[in-house]
């Protein structure tokens, strides 16, 4: 389908898109990598009579490492993810991720920034995020403030960023241990039936710390507190394991859709979880 029409706008810097959302309200949307926004507009479930382009932007680009911290710009792509030396080599679970993200033509175009504030509870990033305790970075006529990726998600497509603000980077410490991402999809470039992402640390054959979070599964990406705390203290041993699975089991919410009942999805979530802890275990 052909989207209604809109006024396109190609600003080069933040100031010039806060002042153009300030200007035309609910009306401007911004796009990143459009993947996500082009198809709602083509089906004619976006409506965006202005329509403001972020590619210039040059200060929304980029990636930084250093002092044990990684940022990443919010039109990071998700190839560039995949493509990062020092990425690969600091954070790994972040390439995991992103080559299980649709297909190659979409991953080229897509970007954190769209992923993580789209609000889909499909996309795969936030649930990450939950798991490596990201800051999410906004800015607005009213300056820049940070958001934690765990206080972000409100409810499917609903968000703490405000209409005039954007998000410009995502920033968190680089993942010390074991991570590992795991997803069940239908087939090749699907959203994830379940998703877990899993970080560990491994001390003299003790688990020190945990980080679960689960991805489609809620109306929210699910940062599991519970099933993180199960597997601290012990040596990831098999009732561990169960532990941790039963304490996600109360976390998630997932419903009834064209990708399963819900009794389907809990069972794919505890498979799904169970090789994710056990994979980062064995990294650690
Ligand atoms: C066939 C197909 C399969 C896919 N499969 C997956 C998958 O398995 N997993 C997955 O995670 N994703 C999947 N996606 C989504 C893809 O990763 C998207 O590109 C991504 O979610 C959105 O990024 P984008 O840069 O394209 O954002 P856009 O489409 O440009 O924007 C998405 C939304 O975010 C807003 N936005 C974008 N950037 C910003 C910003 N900096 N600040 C504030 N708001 C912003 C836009 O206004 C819009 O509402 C798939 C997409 C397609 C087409």
């Amino acid at each position: 389908m052909i989207p209604a029409a809109f006024d396109y706008y190609r600003p080069n810097d933040v100031k010039g898109v806060i002042a153009l959302l300030n200007e035309h309200g609910d009306d401007a949307r911004v796009m990143a990598g459009g993947h996500s926004l082009i198809p709602m507009m083509k089906l004619r479930m976006a409506e965006v009579p202005h329509l403001i382009d972020l590619q210039d932007v040059v200060a929304l680009k980029g990636i930084a490492i250093g002092g044990g911290r990684i940022t990443l710009g919010a039109l990071v792509t998700q190839h560039e993810l995949i493509d990062h030396d020092g990425l690969a080599q600091t954070a790994p679970i972040l390439r995991e991720t992103a080559r299980q993200i649709a297909d190659p033509q979409v991953r080229y175009m897509g970007t954190v920034g769209g992923n993580v504030a789209n609000g889909d509870p499909g996309n795969d990033m936030p649930g990450l995020m939950q798991c490596l305790n990201a800051d999410f970075t906004l800015v607005g006529p009213d300056g820049e403030r940070t958001v934690a990726a765990r206080d972000f998600y409100e409810a499917a497509y609903m968000t703490a960023r405000e209409d005039d603000e954007i998000l410009v980077g995502v920033s968190f410490d680089a993942p010390k241990g074991g991570q590992a991402y795991e997803k069940q999809k239908r087939k090749i470039g699907d959203y994830a039936t379940a998703a877990a992402a899993v970080v560990l640390t491994k001390e003299n054959g003790t688990c020190t710390s945990a980080s679960i979070a689960m991805t489609n599964l809620s109306d929210i990406p699910v940062f599991s507190q519970d099933a993180s705390d199960a597997l601290i203290g012990t040596s990831v041993e098999d009732n561990a394991i169960r532990a941790a699975v039963a304490a996600m089991l109360k976390d998630i919410d997932p419903v009834e859709d064209n990708r399963g009942p819900v009794a389907f999805k809990q069972h794919a979530a505890s498979i799904i979880l169970t090789r994710a802890i056990k994979s980062a275990w064995d990294r650690a």
